[in-house]
């Protein structure tokens, strides 16, 4: 038996046909399911004759650059060209997620909220549609695409592509429902080159990520009787390989392939305001819940990939979160 496709509530629709200057914002420091999203939409707009344009905190991240953009991504409010009538919100668990600099046009301008993280507390002003079944944002973009009658084909499909993609670890986490394989099957048949898309997507990495992840991957911790392995990457790190934070990106995966491994966590020092803070990545498999250790840091995400920000370097940040860790396997045994 085929599971039905989702039926997107009537007020998003109606929102998104309303309005004529729209602003498709996703959350800061942008991964491929916020920004693939973001394009997807702008696209769909575009396509049914509303004015779209795309913002994000961070801008469009490098690895994201083979894209076919739908217009520039622009990141600052103060170049935006007008006053948009409407922001869609994509892939954002909270409305802070978008960003400090988006916040005052927030309390100015109706809002959408379209994501699929646990938690998130609808937000929109205007309408809301949150499914955490969802595999992805770019899932729910896509089924409010055919809604609309807007083909999934060229760059559209190519943005919505690399959104499921990678929210579903490539098609493998337990997040990979039939709707979104069908999805993909359905791009492939109008089109979508796969073969030319993964070749971006995979074959782009700078010498300063390969020599990051040799670096991190000599010190990896391996904790708790082997259940738990922490990559710590501090600031000198990543000045002395010359690599971005965009460059550890996907470390944390590759701990979970440890065999034993709960818990993946990777630290990764950055600065703010002249200190030093970490973003946590956590990942875990099955049951085990990592959102609930990402929560208790004012973070969140979903249960086997989460995330927080923390005021803290990174070692200091590994032994207050180290006694929640074991709250996830302590909790289910
Ligand atoms: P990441 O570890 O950044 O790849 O994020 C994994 C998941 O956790 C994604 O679904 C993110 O949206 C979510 N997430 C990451 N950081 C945060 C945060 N500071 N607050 C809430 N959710 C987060
Ligand atoms: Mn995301
Ligand atoms: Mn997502």
């Amino acid at each position: 038996m085929t599971t039905e496709m989702p039926t997107v509530p009537e007020e998003i629709l109606s929102a998104l046909r309303k309005h004529k200057r729209v602003l498709v914002a996703a959350h800061a420091r942008p991964d491929p399911d916020a920004m693939g999203s973001s394009l997807a939409m702008a696209w769909t707009l575009r396509a049914i004759g509303v004015d779209a344009l795309v913002f994000n905190e961070d801008g469009l991240p490098p690895f994201l650059r083979f894209l076919t953009l739908p217009g520039p991504v622009l990141s600052t409010p103060d170049s935006l060209p007008c006053e948009p009538d409407l922001v869609v919100c994509l892939d954002c668990g909270d409305r802070a997620r978008l960003g400090d600099t988006l916040q005052p046009l927030l309390d100015r301008v109706p809002t959408v909220n379209i994501d699929h993280h646990l938690a998130n507390p609808l937000f929109g002003t205007e309408a809301n549609w949150v499914e955490p079944g969802m595999a992805a944002t770019g899932e729910l973009v896509a089924y409010i695409a055919k809604a609309l009658s807007v083909p999934l084909q060229g760059a559209l499909a190519e943005a919505l592509y690399v959104a499921i993609s990678a929210d579903t670890g490539n098609f493998s986490y337990g997040n990979t429902t039939p709707g979104a394989m069908r999805l993909v099957a359905d791009m492939l048949e109008d089109g979508l080159n796969l073969p030319k898309l993964r070749d971006a997507m995979e074959n782009n990495w700078s010498e300063a990520r390969l020599r990051l992840w040799g670096r991190i991957m000599q010190k990896v911790r391996i904790l708790e009787d082997g259940k738990l392995a922490a990559a710590l990457i501090t600031l000198e790190d990543l000045a002395s390989c010359h690599a971005t934070r965009e460059d550890s990106e996907g470390i944390v995966e590759q701990l979970r392939r440890l065999s034993g491994v709960r818990v993946a966590l990777m630290l990764r020092e950055e600065e703010k305001d002249g200190k030093v803070q970490v973003k946590a990545s956590l990942r875990s498999s099955g049951k085990d819940n990592v959102q609930a250790v990402a929560a208790q840091f004012g973070g969140g995400g979903h249960r086997n990939a989460a995330g927080a920000t923390i005021a803290l370097d990174a070692e200091k940040a590994l032994t207050v979160m180290q006694p929640y860790i074991r709250f996830v396997w302590n909790r289910l045994q």
